[in-house]
């Protein structure tokens, strides 16, 4: 599954979820409402999105979508293509 794959509805929701975890590391209070000033009704992409999810999920982490493994693999996909780092360190 690829980020293509999702609806494009959802992509404001991934893309927003993952950039406020730069300056929010966690879902607290400050996180959620930065997530609804920028996306509104957020809970109803995120519920949307565990559900296209759920099957990948382990369930180990919890069930915040970013901490499934599908989503970490697009956070990686993502943040490359946004944030290319020559000075990261390739495998
Ligand atoms: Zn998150």
């Amino acid at each position: 599954m690829s980020l293509i794959s999702l609806d494009p509805a959802l992509w404001d929701y991934v893309i927003v979820h993952e950039l406020l975890h730069f300056s929010v590391p966690n879902h607290g209070r400050l996180w959620k409402a930065l997530m609804r000033a920028h996306l509104g009704d957020w809970e109803a992409a995120e519920q949307r999105l565990q559900h296209v999810t759920a099957l990948q999920s382990t369930g180990e982490f919890g069930s915040a979508p970013c901490h499934t493994k599908a989503l970490k693999t697009h956070k990686q996909g993502l943040m490359q293509q946004l944030f290319p780092s020559p000075q990261e360190p390739r495998p």
